[in-house]
């Protein structure tokens, strides 16, 4: 009788307005741990005390101790491949005058829940703790293992302590088909979401330094091999430089996605890319007004810094400039380069590649089982939402896991447009809608049982 009111208990969908007071406290105590770099062993030690009081084991592995990362598993049958669930425990650091509230109070008000991490990243991290709890307390049998991952230093990783260190270091711990985590995100309007972008590439940042080399002297001396001279037309050659347009399966589904959900006008435009009669114009329309979406065509060059010069009356014998270039997932970084110098056209010019700060890696496939997941439950949940897989043009730590072989897959809770320009991540104050927390973390909860339980 137990027995079968025990099974009877698990067959039974969540009652969601229930767990709210639970999600909301676990959001709450996760924000209120101020995690700036080098604190991010004081969240690890909350989840661990957190997953642990309810029998799930933790470990914890940790180059810097201050700045560990805690992986939890729940076992499948094994026959599927591991889905990997994964969070960055860290946030970006506060300028506490910017704030009306305490940036770490996770103060309710306005129907908001305020916070430095609010939006990035202890939504992802807080939803996967719940996941984790209701997975165990309800027994459910899995397919596949199911691995947490709460790592730190994503923000900062200069000392390797997160993601690099992990993979390097411990990978058989996360090796999984599937992992899901930050990037992506719904659109609401009017209080309806209609859109749900699915993070599925990446742009790979391909810094360079641009050096050029003259002939130092005194400044009332006019020289042909002024250095300066040199990088600055080096510099508007690259800038100007219109690059080869290449779209791949995530960005072509993105602009046909894009456009059934646009004006007439807008959607031509954008269907319009994929018309090589058209793409010119289009292009150029997307440059002058949605520079984000230009990015996403191509590999981007846009120069970032200038370094030259001693004294105001000093020719300097050398200038550098700096292009924070963003590639394409499939970009010959080699040869692009080459290609680079020759719009250059001046030997005096030199380019440097900048050490990599992520590894090169693929898109994400739309054709696998988690995308369709992912795909049926924003549906069901969002009636007429339009699911439209993206290619950021930043880099996210999803681009190790991706080099690595795992179909790593970007989502986020839900958000107004103004809310993202102006309490996003990394804005000056951060806020979360109160009510985009719930439905997120069923969101979450959907995908995982979607893809993992038998
Ligand atoms: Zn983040």
């Amino acid at each position: 009788m137990a027995f079968a009111f025990l099974l009877f208990a698990l067959a039974l969908p969540i009652d969601w307005n229930r767990q709210k007071a639970e999600i909301l406290k676990i959001y709450r105590d996760l924000i209120q741990i101020d995690t700036r770099a080098g604190n991010e062993t004081k969240a690890v030690d909350y989840i661990r005390r957190v997953l642990e009081a309810e029998g799930i084991p933790t470990k914890t592995f940790a180059l810097d101790p201050a700045r560990a990362n805690l992986v939890a598993r729940l076992k499948g049958n094994g026959t599927k491949r591991p889905l990997l669930i994964l969070a960055h425990t860290d946030v970006v650091g506060v300028q506490a005058e910017k704030w009306p509230v305490a940036p770490f109070g996770a103060v309710i008000k306005d129907s908001y829940v305020w916070g430095r991490g609010s939006v990035d990243d202890k939504p992802v991290l807080a939803a996967n703790v719940m996941v984790m709890l209701l997975l165990k307390r309800r027994g459910v049998a899995l397919d596949r293992d199911v691995i947490f991952l709460a790592e730190s230093g994503e923000e900062a990783d200069t000392k390797n302590v997160g993601i690099n260190f992990m993979v390097k270091e411990h990978y058989d711990e996360i090796d999984a088909e599937y992992s899901l985590t930050e990037g992506g995100g719904a659109t609401l309007e009017d209080g309806k979401v209609v859109r749900m972008d699915i993070g599925t590439a990446e742009k790979v940042p391909a810094r360079v330094r641009l050096v050029a080399n003259g002939t130092s002297g005194h400044g009332s001396v006019p020289r042909l091999d002024n250095a300066l001279i040199h990088l600055g037309g080096a510099v508007q050659k690259v800038g100007q430089w219109q690059t080869p347009m290449r779209l791949n399966d995530t960005t072509r589904t993105y602009f046909e996605k894009l456009a059934t959900m646009s004006s007439p006008e807008k959607a031509a435009r954008y269907n319009g890319l994929l018309n090589a009669g058209t793409a010119q114009a289009s292009q150029e329309y997307l440059r002058k007004n949605e520079p984000q979406a230009y990015s996403m065509l191509r590999t981007s060059v846009v120069p970032t810094r200038f370094q030259a010069g001693v004294g105001d009356n000093v020719i300097p014998s050398e200038a550098e400039a700096t292009l924070d270039i963003r590639a394409l997932p499939d970009e010959d970084i080699t040869k692009f380069y080459a290609e680079m110098q020759k719009v250059i056209d001046d030997p005096a010019v030199k380019i440097v590649p900048l050490p990599a700060t992520r590894p090169a890696s693929p898109a994400t496939k739309l054709d696998t089982e988690m995308y369709r997941v992912l795909e049926s439950v924003s549906k069901q949940m969002y009636p007429g939402v339009t699911v439209i897989p993206s290619m950021s043009t930043g880099a996210s730590d999803k681009a190790q896991l991706r080099a690595k072989g795992q179909q790593s897959y970007g989502i986020g809770p839900a958000g107004k447009v103004e809310d993202r320009l102006n309490y996003g991540a990394h804005s000056d104050v951060e806020r979360l809608a109160e009510s985009s927390l719930y439905p997120f973390v069923e969101f979450v909860w959907k995908v995982v049982i979607g893809v993992a339980a038998r």
